[in-house]
């Protein structure tokens, strides 16, 4: 059975996603506007706040703590940037929720701002309530191109003095409890080939050919997780996934091309070797470069490490999936999912991390994101019940 909810969100945490979203924190962008913001938000209830910046000071993260600063606390963890809204069709202001046939539309409010927003909307509760156990807020920046924001903050938890116990990371998971997510490994491949007439291809090396017979060998790989695998049905996609994502290369058709080049990416479950992944197309690549060679010494192909992060699972017997568990009556089951979050980071740190929040990852990224407030509500009910856990009873 699930738990009753209310049929409509509390004003402060309608006003609260507005805000939010308000704030442009495209990852390009600099998300301080809205760091700031909720810094001197979170002052005017006599938090204090502890930012981290990234090398150009123009973006940061904020991690602040309410109750004593002691050991065991949890994190309440979401980024704060968004993905672009360049090139989507969108019906309305993508900074302006709107609401719509029981949906909130704009860009982040699924892609994690009404999370946060719910959170941070009760946060007076949370200060006015004596907690036996902290509760931290750790927003980050650059999440969404790699993860790169809370990387930073994460070391430097090291200077607190006192360690949180577990994370709870806002990503959609439509309220359900994630206790595990896949791995991710990104790479650019440059095959670099050697220009000539098109007449006369025997005299060039043609790196759009080289590099469509690597990505046919990736899509081969793709093809044998798929149907030979090995498997994990608990999650959504239950085996290592293989993916191209852009390609470009050449110049004009009556030129042989000298370049092509193409990003790529694998998504691992646990028991698949990211090392063994790459040396897999290494391998396949090596074989094309006598014969490239042979025409041409400096041709070649190389491949560059873009971004990685490991996967997870924290295990349903957890303490912070119990937790979860508490706080979430009306979910179902533990699941498992394909998408990377901020959660390996925080559970390789030793901080143990599961995912939940509302909406669905479907919607994220997409133009005109939407969250239901059905999903919100049940969010503003599971923020609710985790102070009930952390507090003292009242
Ligand atoms: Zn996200």
């Amino acid at each position: 059975m699930n738990a009753p909810l209310p049929a409509q969100l509390s004003s402060d945490t309608q006003a609260m996603i507005r805000r939010l979203v308000a704030f442009n924190t495209t990852s390009r962008e600099s998300n301080l506007a809205l760091i700031d913001w909720v810094r001197d938000y979170l002052q005017g209830h006599g938090i204090e706040s502890r930012l981290t910046f990234d090398d150009s000071k123009n973006k940061a993260n904020l991690f602040a703590t309410i109750g004593p600063q002691i050991d065991g606390g949890i994190v309440i963890s979401g980024h704060t940037d968004v993905v672009p809204v360049d090139g989507q069709n969108w019906a309305s202001d993508p900074w302006d929720v709107r609401e719509e046939g029981g949906h909130l539309v704009g860009r982040g409010v699924c892609d994690m701002k009404s999370f946060i927003a719910v959170a941070l909307a009760q946060v007076p509760q949370m200060a006015a309530r004596k907690l036996a156990r902290p509760l931290h807020f750790a927003l980050s920046y650059d999440e969404e191109v790699g993860c790169i924001g809370a990387r930073r903050m994460i070391s430097d938890l090291a200077n607190l003095g006192y360690k949180p116990g577990g994370c709870i990371v806002g990503e959609p998971t439509g309220m359900e409890l994630v206790v595990a997510h896949k791995g991710k490994r990104a790479y650019r491949c440059r095959v670099r080939g050697f220009e000539s007439h098109s007449a006369l291809t025997p005299n060039g090396v043609n790196a759009v050919e080289i590099a469509a017979e690597l990505v046919t060998q990736l899509r081969r790989m793709a093809l044998r997780f798929r149907t030979q695998g090995r498997f994990d049905h608990d999650y959504d996609v239950p085996f290592t996934t293989v993916h191209v994502g852009t390609i470009k290369g050449g110049t004009a058709l009556n030129i042989v091309p000298k370049d092509c080049e193409f990003v790529f990416e694998f998504r691992f479950l646990p028991f698949d070797d990211p090392v063994q992944l790459l040396a897999e197309i290494e391998e396949f690549a090596a074989r094309f470069l006598p014969e490239m060679r042979a025409v041409a010494p400096a041709t070649g192909i190389t491949f560059e490490e873009l971004s990685q992060l490991p996967g997870f699972d924290t295990g349903a017997g957890s303490a912070i999936a119990e937790l979860g568990r508490c706080c979430n009556p009306g979910g179902s089951r533990f699941n498992k999912v394909s998408f990377g979050a901020e959660a390996s980071l925080f559970h390789n740190a030793g901080i143990p991390a599961i995912l939940c929040g509302p909406g669905h990852i479907a919607q994220a990224h997409q133009p005109n994101e939407w969250v239901s407030i059905e999903q919100v509500a049940r969010c503003e009910d599971f923020i609710q019940r985790l102070i009930d856990q952390v507090a003292e009873p009242a």
